[in-house]
């Protein structure tokens, strides 16, 4: 059987990731199967730079295909930020606790309490004979000071999808249907089903 090797360890997108591919004919790896792999030096401008470089390396590292996910939240009052330093807003040690408090503290500081938000997922998987497929995804909300719910990742208790509703607060397939992930996996999942 055809390995794909998910380059995260970010357990809350691997969860999603691996239900969308539960239908491939693949067996899925993470980073988390392997030891002692250096860490990709995501030095990309763009959410889709990174995921590429992400791809290549570790395609490169372990020769097996390889699919990467570069997301992230953009807030309109903070002119796109965290954008792709999302996982490191709030330092290299950051974990989704801290970057949300460093997130209220930046939005404190400009007395915003809530802005317009988007979350963004680029995706790049890299076969083993190097060609590249690539999709992408957006769901626009809002971000607002005060947390709701307990599901999802990161940013997700602060990331309205409705006057009411975090993204939290959504099941993992009500998420799924809506989320920037669930949109690029659905564009990807039938081009990798050629392959696999
Ligand atoms: P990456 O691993 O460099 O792509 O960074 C992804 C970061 O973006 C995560 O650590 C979260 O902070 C944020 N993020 C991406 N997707 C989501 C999501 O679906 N919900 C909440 N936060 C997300």
């Amino acid at each position: 059987m055809k390995k794909i090797l998910i380059a995260t360890k970010n357990v809350g997108k691997l969860k999603e990731i691996k239900a969308a591919f539960a239908e491939l004919n693949a067996e899925i790896l993470s980073l988390t199967d392997f030891e002692n792999l250096p860490d990709a030096v995501e030095d990309g401008m763009t959410f889709e730079e990174n995921a590429r470089i992400k791809a290549k390396f570790f395609n490169k590292l372990t020769g097996i295909a390889c699919l990467a996910d570069d997301s992230g939240l953009e807030v309109d009052a903070l002119n796109g930020a965290p954008g792709v330093k999302s996982a490191r807003f709030a330092g290299y040690h950051a974990d989704d606790g801290t970057n949300n408090v460093h997130l209220l503290d930046e939005l404190k500081k400009i007395g915003v309490t809530e802005s317009p938000a988007d979350y963004r997922c680029s995706l790049i998987f890299i076969d083993t004979d190097g060609s590249e497929i690539s999709a992408d995804g957006i769901i626009n909300g809002t971000i607002k000071i005060t947390p709701r719910g307990n599901g999802g990742f990161g940013y997700d208790p602060y990331f309205y999808v409705s006057d009411s509703k975090t993204m939290a607060e959504l099941t993992p397939a009500e998420k799924d249907e809506i989320s920037h992930r669930g949109e690029a996996l659905r564009k990807i999942l039938p081009k990798l089903k050629d392959l696999f």
